[in-house]
């Protein structure tokens, strides 16, 4: 759900496919066969996840994550289950980790990156959040990759093989290893994609027929000269309305600050923002409840935080109205402020009021 930035849409843009049919003509087939006339068309196929491909991750007892299907299998598995491996630690798999480990499931993550949660999450409040999950028995093992799901005779999964050799005994494993846009409709009627449809902040692809939302864009901002990818229902949602409104010939850009959010055990994380790779970090908050700001000079671009129970989404939510507003927060008040969420809620208010 954080936003994955790229390179300048300018020098980006996959080499599309030969055309086997095209919007220039204003008709398409449908899957049926049913010629569709038109005169504009929304692109809005969302992602699928990313698929495990080592030895044995075909075949019963290797979960992905996607629809309703999906997670009413992980679910009945859990209750048959001892042992679960989760293979990545981002949000999706991490959540995963929390619900399995309520139940009583053995859980190990094994995430490759040095860290879990590396895209988009403050290294803070990633650490806090595996401090969480091991209070609760789960293991998590980072800089490690599976090489194998091993199986028995009978099929059924009896372990991970990681790529160091080491075997992690398991019943079952579930994947969270991100997601990818689906491109293939707009490859095939030549529209640059990149690691998502290329898309401006109106929808607006590279075709002037062809619009695109959601998952399955990389979107470039107002002012941004890198396209990112927003995974969430609100990006998703508005997305869907701006591009709308511009194929009715109405001017509307995507502007809002991204948002989400992940509950595990008793926790919530809140995020806001889009943190820009050269942004400074500043914690604050408290030990129970941090917070970290995503600085570019004086500006807040970005803020997530931590804490048992739902009250650090208020201190997030205001922060976002400052970086809506383009505002600026003296980060040394913040941390003389007493940094519990009411009073950086209340700091954060009144920077927005000062912003506009
Ligand atoms: C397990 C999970 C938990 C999530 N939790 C959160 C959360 O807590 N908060 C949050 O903000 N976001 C969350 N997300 C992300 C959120 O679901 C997506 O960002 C959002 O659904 C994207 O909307 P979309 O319309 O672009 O794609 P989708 O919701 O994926 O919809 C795309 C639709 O297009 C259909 N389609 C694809 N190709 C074709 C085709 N060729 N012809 C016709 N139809 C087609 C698909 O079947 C699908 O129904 C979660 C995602 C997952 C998987």
């Amino acid at each position: 759900m954080a936003g994955t930035h790229r390179r300048p849409h300018a020098d980006a843009g996959r080499r599309p496919r030969p055309r086997q049919q095209g919007p220039d003509d204003g008709s398409g087939p449908t899957a049926a066969g049913e010629q569709v006339s038109f005169e504009a068309v929304l692109l809005a196929p969302g992602a699928e996840p990313r698929r495990l491909r080592v030895a044995g991750s075909d075949g019963p007892g290797v979960h992905h994550l996607r629809d309703t299907g999906d997670a009413l299998s992980i679910s009945h598995a859990l209750g048959r289950v001892h042992r679960l491996v989760v293979v990545g630690g981002g949000v999706l798999g991490l959540e995963v980790a929390a619900a399995a480990a309520m139940r009583g499931v053995d859980v190990e993550v094994v995430e490759a990156r040095p860290r879990v949660l590396g895209r988009g999450v403050p290294a803070p409040i990633a650490a806090w959040i595996v401090a969480l999950h091991e209070q609760h028995g789960v293991r998590v093992r980072t800089g490690a990759a599976p090489d194998a799901v091993q199986r028995s005779p009978d099929g059924a999964v009896r372990g991970v093989r990681l790529i160091d050799g080491t075997v992690l005994p398991a019943d079952a494993v579930v994947v969270g290893i991100g997601i990818e846009p689906r491109e293939h409709l707009a490859l095939v009627a030549g529209l640059a994609c990149d690691d998502g449809i290329l898309v401006d902040a109106s929808g607006r692809t590279s075709h002037p027929a062809v619009f695109a939302a959601g998952d399955a864009v990389r979107m470039r901002r107002t002012g941004e000269s890198y396209g990112i990818r927003l995974e969430s229902f609100s990006a998703a949602g508005r997305q869907g309305e701006v591009a709308a409104h511009t194929m009715l010939g109405r001017d509307d850009t995507f502007a809002d600050v991204p948002w989400w959010w992940s509950d595990q055990y008793d926790a919530t994380l809140h995020s806001t923002g889009v943190a820009t790779p050269d942004a400074r970090e500043v914690l604050v908050g408290t030990p129970e409840a941090p917070l970290v700001l995503s600085m570019a000079g004086e500006r807040l671009v970005a803020a997530c935080g931590v804490g048992h129970g739902p009250e650090i989404a208020r201190p997030v939510r205001a922060a976002g109205r400052v970086i809506a507003a383009r505002g600026r927060v003296d980060v040394r008040e913040l941390r003389t402020s007493g940094g519990d969420p009411a009073s950086l809620t209340a700091a954060f208010r009144a920077a927005a009021r000062a912003s506009v």
